[in-house]
């Protein structure tokens, strides 16, 4: 049994992953995190995620939990992020990160904890993506470099705060490496005014944030007579957090490493 402990378990990610934890017959809930003096510590974290009380109230610091999980899930925020790898590193814990809109620096400091710190490390932990990801490299590979134009459009909710999310800046990534070339040169990310015709080579981003949308991902290979499109929706929040459950029980076997939802799959 995998104990897991959910940080930003008042959020709406985090009330998603109490449900899907108290389904999974081989995990079992150790713990809540909420933000420090929020007024939703002592709250029981099944209250919280609608399901009655569950016997675990939430707590407003990891130490006040640190012998009671094996397992933390983190979808907050990058900074948040960093401070619990500093935990985990220091009490010998494994973590599963959902968190997106990294910086660079956040994102190589995180790398650095790979060899104190197992990690599951997805911008996006839903089983339908990560096979998305896979049907992209082949439709790159065999389109890309013969005259089609590559697109990528996606669309959240308006609460969503980075822009392009992490799932789509990791399907332009895919699609960039089968062709040898990276979205830092080839990626274009706004188009405004008179920004003249596209380039063969550029892979464009586009952003839509409206409502409840709780992620769609498009991506566009369009030439002259055709166009190809492999689009991923998710219509619940659910398939994340199960992800990244399953995802948890895995790494709760790894002994280092960050690792990615493929590796979880064995996609
Ligand atoms: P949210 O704002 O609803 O939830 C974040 C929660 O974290 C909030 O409740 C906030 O109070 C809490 N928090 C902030 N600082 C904290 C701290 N120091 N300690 C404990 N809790 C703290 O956001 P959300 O929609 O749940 O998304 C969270 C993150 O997960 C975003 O980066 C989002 O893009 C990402 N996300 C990833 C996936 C995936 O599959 N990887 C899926 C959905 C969302």
């Amino acid at each position: 049994m995998t104990r897991i402990a959910i940080v930003g378990v008042a959020g709406r990610m985090g009330r998603t992953l109490v449900n899907a934890v108290q389904q999974d017959s081989e995990a079992t809930l150790a713990g809540g995190i909420v933000k420090r003096g929020s007024s939703l510590a002592g709250v029981d974290i099944g209250e919280l995620a609608g399901l009655g009380k569950l016997g675990v109230v939430a707590v407003d610091s990891l130490s006040a939990i640190v012998d009671d999980f094996d397992v933390l899930i983190d979808f907050t925020t990058p900074q948040v992020t960093l401070a619990n790898l500093a935990f985990c590193a220091e009490h010998g814990k494994r973590i599963v990160i959902g968190t997106t809109g990294l910086a660079d620096a956040e994102l190589a400091a995180l790398e650095g904890y790979g060899d104190r710190v197992p990690m599951v490390f997805a911008p996006n932990m839903s089983v339908g993506v990560n096979l998305t990801l896979k049907l992209l490299e082949t439709a790159a590979r065999s389109l890309g470099n013969e005259g089609y134009d590559i697109e990528v459009v996606e669309a959240h909710h308006r609460y969503k705060v980075d822009s392009p999310s992490g799932t789509a800046l990791k399907m332009g990534e895919v699609v960039a490496e089968s062709l040898g070339r990276t979205l830092k040169e080839h990626g274009v990310f706004e188009r405004v005014g008179q920004c003249g015709p596209r380039t063969d080579k550029e892979i464009g981003f586009a952003t839509v944030r409206a409502g409840d949308i709780v992620g769609e991902h498009t991506v566009m290979f369009a030439t002259e007579g055709e166009r190809i499109e492999i689009t991923h929706k998710a219509s619940s929040r659910m398939t994340f957090a199960k992800g990244a459950v399953r995802a948890a029980r895995w790494v709760a076997g790894q002994q280092e490493g960050c690792h990615d939802m493929q590796d979880v799959l064995g996609l």
